[in-house]
């Protein structure tokens, strides 16, 4: 693939210009409890996720942004198209995530240099893929029906 970049730094340069717009108020830490439609625009209720009181916000839109467990999506009814839940040997249903940091990885490595590596046997396949082109790492294998990841 031509261009990767983690989320990691894709966020930041995202954070840097919102903020270089004056009329943005950008604030981490709070979470939407409930909205509704009013004839003005949108009701919401936010909380702070650390504790304290409620604040209701009046806004012209509400734009849903919230993932995809998204409790917006969810209350507007909007569904998703295309198949999910795909149970695969390799990358579909659960995975097991392990981002680790490895300054002497590629030093120690008899391969060549590579952005991602995977690894294929009868048991399992997994694959890990750099972050940052250095020292950072994002390891994926799936897990298996009745496996436990914590185990
Ligand atoms: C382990 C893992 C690896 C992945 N790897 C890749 C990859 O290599 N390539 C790829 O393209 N995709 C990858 N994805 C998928 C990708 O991360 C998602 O598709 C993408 O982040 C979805 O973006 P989003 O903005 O819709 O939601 P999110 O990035 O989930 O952002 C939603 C935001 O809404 C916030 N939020 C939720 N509820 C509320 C609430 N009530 N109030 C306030 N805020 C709320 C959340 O805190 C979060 O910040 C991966 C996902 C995971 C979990």
């Amino acid at each position: 693939m031509p261009h990767r970049v983690s989320q990691k730094f894709v966020e930041k340069t995202l954070l840097s210009q919102a903020r270089a717009c004056p009329s943005n108020d950008l604030r981490y830490g709070w979470a939407l409890k409930h909205f509704s439609q009013t004839e003005a625009g949108v009701q919401a209720v936010v909380t702070p996720v650390s504790g304290g009181a409620d604040v209701a916000v009046h806004a012209a839109y509400l734009v849903g942004a919230d993932g995809a467990r998204s409790a917006v999506r969810h209350q507007l009814g909007i569904a998703w198209g295309g198949t999910t839940c795909i149970k695969r040997d390799f990358m579909g249903e659960k995975m097991f995530p392990v981002y680790l940091r490895a300054p002497d990885f590629y030093k120690a490595l008899p391969h060549r240099k590579a952005w991602m590596y995977v690894t294929v046997n009868a048991q399992r396949r997994a694959f890990m893929a750099s972050v940052d082109g250095d020292s950072e790492f994002a390891f994926h294998a799936a897990v298996h029906e009745g496996e436990d990841a914590d185990a």
